[in-house]
């Protein structure tokens, strides 16, 4: 008999996990996944980001939320056909819960299901109006009195959280609470973003002078509206800060620049948060359902602590308030750090003319950008891979259906790849006494990124001048204290300095509920970010995903949501599907919500 081609076998896994779950039995629904399987939710069957590991957890979740999610029709996506690659057979899929539809993603190792991902695309009922359904803009016909769009804006603007409330308030109004802002607008999600900033993309334009992206144009893209084709590989950040304003402004949010929140709290019994922000010197009370803080994860700053900076003479900054290089020219700088930040400040300092010390207390992962995008990111997320059709849609999604506990053994072997290809670099790098890593488990930047949001460079230059001596480095060392002109470091060696700069990174945005909602309400909620993997700075128990990050706290309606833009562009498309659906009334049970092991 021939063998069945790649679609066939999955129809066949498909229609029999159809059969089963629509009888619900769920013991034969569990007999087709592997021993070693993953399904990842994203709000589906959990209204929650969740990923199920082994078959018992598969059950687990199956027994408690199969009976009122009710999936069906589930098939081969329209359009899309199953692949064969070394024994794995995958392909896109689709399928309904009673009130969702899903598209997801399949992976079948001997016939049985190997990773599973399935993600809510849209509430049934509350579809975006979009293709066929966009709005018309003009009312044909005639009508007395009628309201253009521009006055009907400005009405919305004058009377959202005055004379009426939003459903939901976004503290900050960066990429991320933009991002989030969109999708809720497009879902009629009534929401404001309160910005303390003057204009939307500041957050951005405020940074270090010198600042561009890290991360390519491919893997940037904000919701419904990608950068044009001409757009450049790197966005410079004031760039990026004025498509953030031009985005703000096109996707109609109601944004309130120059808005500081100054306190919230969450009243349990009208279950509703009273959140007092200050507009145009005057005090504003909203009182929304639901508290979205998108205050940055990189933006509530870490500043050591050291003797003598009451006394020392010069500047001293946090890298986040570096103006840039500009008066340090012939000055003498040291520069506390050693990761991102650290290496852009101190290139930007050389090329100014000023005399430039790193001080690397620990060990730093450094990687080309030219290596991370051809052998990290190139197959989802390069020119080379829209020339082969992904889309960011897909490419996304891909990710997403990879299971962070078995993530790092994907990453793994493209860091080793990278030191080999980048050998010599790595080589001049330690000769000059730069402390180099490649991730706990060498696993690379990503994995240090959904770990600990820190620890790495992507090198855009600065290695060079690390490697020639341009930039001094003192490594291994910590600062001991500072002296009205010098820092003195734990060896002894006495930097004098006009410039001392802390490029010592972020806290938790946990840190963000304590100064506005209270220490109580933070500590309930715990840590955000990391996997709980048991590695630096993400300590276990095992999570399983991001804590806390785009889905349910244990604080009813408070959020949070960030990271970088590719994050903030998947994931606020999950936020906002369950805010809609909290808004709309569909019973949204939790399951799974993650108890808090870490407060900070
Ligand atoms: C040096 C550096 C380089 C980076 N490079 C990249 C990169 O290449 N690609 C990438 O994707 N990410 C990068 N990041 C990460 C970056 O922080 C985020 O991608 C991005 O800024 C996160 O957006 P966000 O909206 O979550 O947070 P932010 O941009 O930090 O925005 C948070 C906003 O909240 C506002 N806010 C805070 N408290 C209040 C309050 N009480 N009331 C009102 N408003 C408030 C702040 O003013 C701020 O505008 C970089 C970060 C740094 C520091």
């Amino acid at each position: 008999m021939l063998d069945k081609a790649p679609d066939g076998k999955m129809s066949d896994l498909l229609n029999a996990l159809d059969k089963a779950l629509s009888a619900g039995e769920v013991e034969r629904a569990v007999d087709l996944f592997q021993t070693d399987c993953y399904w990842r939710d994203l709000v589906t069957f959990t209204w929650n980001i969740k990923t199920m590991e082994g078959k018992e957890q598969v059950r687990d979740m199956l027994k408690a939320r199969l009976a009122d999610t009710k999936p069906s029709n589930w098939k081969i996506a329209d359009g899309e056909d199953a692949s064969e690659t070394d024994g794995i057979i995958e392909s896109w899929i689709q399928f309904e819960t009673e009130v969702a539809r899903g598209f997801g993603h399949m992976r079948l190792k001997d016939g049985r299901i190997w990773t599973l991902l399935t993600t809510m695309s849209e509430l049934k009922g509350h579809e975006e109006p979009l293709g066929f359904d966009r709005p018309m803009g003009a009312k044909h016909g005639a009508e007395r009195n009628r309201k253009t769009w521009k006055e009907e804006r400005e009405a919305e603007a004058a009377e959202l959280g005055y004379s009426r409330q939003p459903y939901c308030v976004i503290v900050g109004g960066g990429q991320g609470g933009i991002a989030l802002g969109a999708r809720l607008r497009q879902l009629n999600v009534p929401t404001i973003i309160v910005e303390k900033n003057e204009r939307p993309g500041d957050s951005w334009r405020k940074r270090y002078k010198s600042l561009c992206l890290h991360d390519p144009v491919w893997y940037d893209h904000l919701p419904y509206l990608p950068f044009p084709r001409n757009w450049p590989v790197f966005s410079p950040k004031d760039k990026i800060g004025d498509w953030l304003e031009m985005y703000t402004k096109v996707m109609e949010l109601n944004y309130w620049g120059a808005t500081e929140c100054k306190k919230a709290s969450y009243d349990q019994k009208s279950r509703e948060w009273t959140v007092v922000v200050q507009r145009d010197g005057k005090e504003v009370v909203l009182k929304p359902k639901q508290l979205v803080l998108a205050t940055g994860m990189s933006a509530k700053p870490n500043i050591p602590k050291f003797e003598g900076m009451d006394i020392f003479k010069g500047d001293q900054h946090h890298s986040s308030q570096h103006p840039g290089p500009d008066k340090y020219k012939n000055k003498k700088a040291v520069v506390i750090g050693s990761n991102n930040s650290a290496h852009d400040i101190c290139a930007a300092l050389w090329e100014a003319g000023a005399d430039v010390t790193m001080v690397q207390r620990s060990t730093t992962h450094v990687v080309k950008s030219d290596s991370l995008m051809e052998l990290g990111l190139a197959s989802l997320y390069s020119e080379q891979a829209v020339q082969s059709g992904m889309t960011t849609a897909k490419a996304d999604l891909i990710f997403a259906s990879l299971p962070y506990k078995i993530l790092h053994e994907f990453q793994i072997p493209v860091y080793n790849a990278i030191r080999e290809r980048d050998a010599d670099y790595y080589k001049r790098l330690e000769k000059a006494g730069f402390l180099l890593d490649y991730g706990d488990d060498d696993s690379g930047l990503f994995m240090k990124y959904l770990r600990r949001g820190s620890g790495y460079y992507i090198d855009v230059g600065a290695s060079e001048l690390v490697a020639n001596g341009s930039i001094k480095l003192k490594s291994g060392v910590d600062v001991k204290k500072l002296t009205e002109h010098s820092v003195i470091l734990t060896d002894g060696t006495e930097l004098p300095a006009d410039l001392v700069v802390y490029a010592t990174g972020y806290g938790s945005m946990n840190g963000f509920a304590a100064d506005l909602i209270s220490r109580e309400v933070a500590d309930k909620v715990g840590k955000v970010w990391g996997l709980g993997s048991n590695t630096t700075k993400d300590p276990g128990p095992w999570e399983g995903e991001q804590r806390n990050m785009w889905k349910p706290t244990q604080q009813v309606g408070l959020w949070f949501h960030g990271g970088n833009l590719h994050q903030s562009r998947h994931y606020s498309q999950f936020l906002s599907l369950q805010l809609k659906a909290r808004m709309e009334g569909i019973p949204t049970p939790v399951y799974g919500l993650q108890k808090v092991h870490h407060l900070s």
